[in-house]
C-alpha cells in the first residue's frame, strides 16, 4: 500500500507478519539527484516484496537513493542490506553503530534475562521467536554515521537529524522545520505505546526516553510520521499521554512491590498488557521476554531514583520498595 503523504514524499506499507504491530511505515523523498528511504522493514521475503512493489510503482530507482535508518531494531533496519546498491549511503546514528558492530550474539541478554527471574526452560524459544534473532541483515553494510543535528538534505526537504534516545541508545528521529513534520520512527507512535526495554544495570533507558520526549516537546509538529500505524496531528497531546503513560506504569511497577521482593520477571508478570492472550500463562515467550525487558526499565528508573532496592536471592536480582 503506497500513499502520497506530502508532494514527493510517499509512506510505503511494509507487513510484519505474526508481529502484534502489523506493519512498518517505509517512508520515501523522491528527488531529482538522489532519494531518500526512511526505514526498511525486516529481512525477509513479505517485506521484500512489498518494498520491492511499491518501489517500482513509484519508479524509484535504487541506482539513486540512500537510505536514513532511525534505529537498530530488525523491522527498521533488517532488509537494508537487500536494497542497497554501490552507490547508496545508509545514514545511522553512532550510538546504534557501536551496538550493532561490537554484537557478538545473545549470549549476554540471555543471561540477563536469567539473572532477572526468566525461566530457564523458556529462554530459548523467546530468543528463537525473537525477530531480532530471524529477520536480521546477514551482513552488516557500511553505515555512513550521522551526528545530532546534522543536516541532511533531500529535494526541498531538510531534515534535521535529532538524537532520541531511549526506545534504544541512539534512536534519532528527522525533523522538517519549515514543513513541520516529524519522521518520529518508534520515539512517538500514536496508536500503540513504544516499547522501552532495558537489558543491562548499566543503562537507565525509561529516563532517557523521558528526557527525550522533553527534548522534542516545544517543536512546531504538524503531522507526525510514525514507524508503525497511523499519521497523526495531535502532537503535544500525545506526548503528554505517553508520559503520563509512564508515570502509571511506573506507579504500578512500585505497588507490585509492596508485598515484598520480586524479580523483574515476577514484576512483568503482575503488570497490566494490553495484549489479546487471556492471562500471563498464555502469553508466547517472545511477549514475555519483551514484557521482562519493559518491567526492568521501569525497575531501573525506581532504583536510580532511590525508590526501590535490589537484594539477591537463589542467584537472581530481586527488587523491593
Ligand atoms: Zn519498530
Amino acid at each position: 500500500m503506497i500513499e502520497e503523504v506530502l508532494p514527493n514524499l510517499f509512506r510505503i506499507e511494509i507487513p510484519l507478519p505474526d508481529s502484534p504491530l502489523k506493519s512498518l511505515n517505509s517512508y520515501l523523498i523522491k528527488a531529482a539527484d538522489r532519494n531518500l528511504i526512511i526505514d526498511t522493514g525486516l529481512n525477509r521475503k513479505e517485506c521484500f516484496r512489498a518494498m520491492k512493489a511499491g518501489l517500482q510503482e513509484l519508479d524509484v530507482d535504487l541506482e539513486k537513493t540512500d537510505f536514513f535508518i532511525t534505529h537498530l531494531h530488525a523491522d527498521h533496519f533488517g532488509l537494508v542490506s537487500k536494497l542497497i546498491t554501490d552507490t547508496s549511503k545508509i545514514y545511522f546514528n553512532r550510538p546504534d553503530a557501536e551496538i550493532v558492530k561490537a554484537w557478538k550474539g545473545w549470549e549476554p541478554m540471555i543471561h540477563y534475562a536469567g539473572v532477572n527471574g526468566f525461566p530457564e526452560n523458556e529462554l530459548e524459544a523467546a530468543i528463537h521467536s525473537h525477530p531480532g534473532f530471524k529477520y536480521s541483515p546477514e551482513r552488516i553494510p557500511e553505515l555512513s554515521i550521522i551526528e545530532n543535528g546534522e543536516m541532511i538534505k533531500v529535494g526541498d526537504y531538510l531534515l534535521k537529524c535529532v538524537e532520541t534516545p531511549g526506545h534504544t541508545k541512539g534512536h534519532t528521529c528527522l525533523y522538517e522545520f519549515a514543513k513541520k513534520i516529524l519522521i518520529s520512527g518508534d520515539h512517538i507512535l500514536n496508536d500503540i505505546t513504544p516499547n522501552i526495554q532495558c537489558w543491562s544495570d548499566q543503562e537507565n533507558p525509561l529516563m532517557n526516553y523521558l528526557t527525550s520526549l522533553d527534548k522534542v516537546y516545544n517543536f512546531e509538529v504538524d503531522l507526525v510520521l510514525p514507524g508503525h500505524r497511523r499519521l497523526f496531528r495531535n502532537y503535544r497531546e500525545r506526548v503528554d499521554e505517553l508520559k503520563q503513560h509512564h508515570k502509571k506504569r511506573i506507579d504500578e511497577a512500585l505497588s507490585i512491590l509492596s508485598d515484598g521482593s520480586k524479580t523483574a520477571f515476577q514484576v512483568a508478570s503482575e503488570m497490566t498488557w494490553d495484549i489479546k492472550y487471556k492471562s500471563w500463562k498464555y502469553f508466547p515467550a517472545a511477549q514475555k521476554w519483551f514484557a521482562t525487558g519493559e518491567a526492568i526499565a521501569h525497575l531501573r528508573y525506581l532504583e536510580e531514583k532511590g525508590m526501590i532496592f535490589r537484594g539477591t536471592e537463589a542467584h537472581m536480582t530481586t527488587y523491593k520498595a
